[in-house]
């Protein structure tokens, strides 16, 4: 069998006026379908001054209304949904740590949807029908476990649903099963690592890791290839959009995350004011679905900064849009001192340190209302706290207190990692 390069060769290859013509469509229908089954939707469309027929081109989008998290929270727990209950066969569910919990539903139709986005993706890694691919994110309400599946099905996958935690055990079948590749957060690739070094042992087989649900530097990046002997990937979506890999991954050629354009319309605005920003300009990036049923998203504002990098055809032969890896979020920009930075930026640099290891935390100390910041790093021998400190001061203009810790005594989590910490010393 020949080896594939595309799950969708048609799909991912559409010339740019076969692109606009299919999303022009799927504009036209998602607007419509949320008009004529939805309460939340026709009053929103209605107080914008608008009426399904208004969609005549592209362009038109920068006139329909916004959708935020917070809509999604306010419409708790189905108000969002366009399709009658019975048509639901599954459903996702953010953690709600930070407030009422964003759910996502899902059709049929929409799993199918998914199923592709994510296949497109898995092969899109190098993966090819029969290779195993251990998935390590949670099966539940969490999309991780299940977006891993469902594209593993699609794409002819063998799959290892081993779901979170227990190291040993995921270690164990990485190695019996001769798994091709993982799906995971990438701090938790610095868990199996640390594993591996403590038990002396490698994983020949692994090629491949998918990586989502944090954003993560380029250094860590190439440490957790070197390590592991894999080509790393940062695969990209979320609850909203209807779970990971819906809005894309990077691709061999690292120029970009290719979005599925034929699944989504991409917009860049000001994150601010919500005005529409020009090509190469970093702003708050904005999803509209094309051809979701349950819960279609509208001008959906993710609260991620990127830009987009080029519309022209990959090198990889892709001519889906590309948007920059995500920097960070607008909620996750820190402030100290009149230096605004993300905790992103913190980590490229600390990784840049010879033997500085791969688990850190920031800790933002708050002392009548002037922030100072803490940067508690495990490494190895030999580095100080003035090391950091001086790195630190030289990469992004400020000079936080460097902690050293041995390596093993920062706290792990087996889910998201956990690396900003607001304390309050008043
Ligand atoms: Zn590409």
């Amino acid at each position: 069998m020949n080896r594939l390069r595309f799950w969708n060769e048609r799909a991912e290859t559409l010339s740019r006026d076969e692109l606009a013509a299919v999303q022009l469509e799927g504009l036209k229908w998602t607007v419509k379908h949320a008009w004529a089954n939805n309460e939340f939707y026709r009053v929103r469309l209605t107080e914008a001054g608008f009426e399904p027929g208004d969609i005549r081109s592209l362009d038109d989008i920068a006139d329909l209304p916004f959708l935020t998290k917070d809509d999604f929270r306010d419409q708790y727990p189905l108000g969002m949904l366009c399709m009658p209950r019975a048509a639901v066969r599954e459903m996702h569910m953010s953690s709600g740590s930070t407030g009422t919990p964003v759910v996502m539903a899902y059709t049929e139709a929409d799993l199918t949807q998914w199923a592709e986005c994510m296949a497109r993706c898995q092969v899109m890694a190098g993966l090819q029908p029969g290779d195993a691919l251990q998935i390590m994110p949670t099966f539940g309400l969490f999309n991780g476990g299940f977006g891993f599946y469902h594209g593993a099905r699609r794409a002819g996958l063998f799959a290892v649903p081993a779901s979170s935690g227990n190291t040993a055990r995921q270690v164990m079948l990485l190695r019996d099963f001769k798994v091709k590749a993982i799906g995971s957060v990438v701090s938790y690739a610095a868990r199996i690592i640390e594993m591996l070094d403590e038990k002396g042992l490698e994983l020949p087989d692994l090629k491949i890791g998918i990586f989502g649900a944090e954003s993560f530097s380029d250094e860590m990046r190439s440490r957790v290839e070197s390590r592991l002997g894999i080509r790393a990937f940062d695969i990209y979506g979320m609850t909203e959009t209807g779970g990971v890999g819906t809005t894309g991954m990077d691709c061999e050629a690292r120029c970009g995350i290719h979005v599925w354009q034929d699944q989504y319309l991409t917009e860049i605005v000001d994150p601010v004011t919500g005005a529409p920003l020009p090509d190469g300009a970093v702003g708050e990036v904005i999803f509209t679905s094309l051809t979701r049923e349950a819960i279609p998203v509208i001008r959906y504002r993710t609260r991620d900064l990127t830009r987009i990098v080029s519309r022209e055809r990959c090198a990889c032969g892709r001519t889906s849009l590309r948007i920059d890896r995500i920097e960070g979020r607008c909620d996750d920009m820190l402030i100290v001192k009149g230096v605004n930075f993300f905790p992103k930026q913190v980590e490229q640099a600390l990784m840049e340190i010879p033997g500085v290891l791969q688990e850190y935390q920031i800790i933002l100390e708050d002392d009548h209302g002037v922030t100072d910041v803490r940067v508690n790093v495990e490494a190895l021998e030999g580095v100080t706290g003035y090391m950091v400190e001086k790195h630190l001061k030289e990469r992004l203009g400020f000079s936080p207190k460097g902690d050293i810790f041995k390596p093993g005594t920062l706290p792990r989590s087996e889910g998201k990692a956990k690396r900003v910490f607001r304390v309050n010393k008043t």
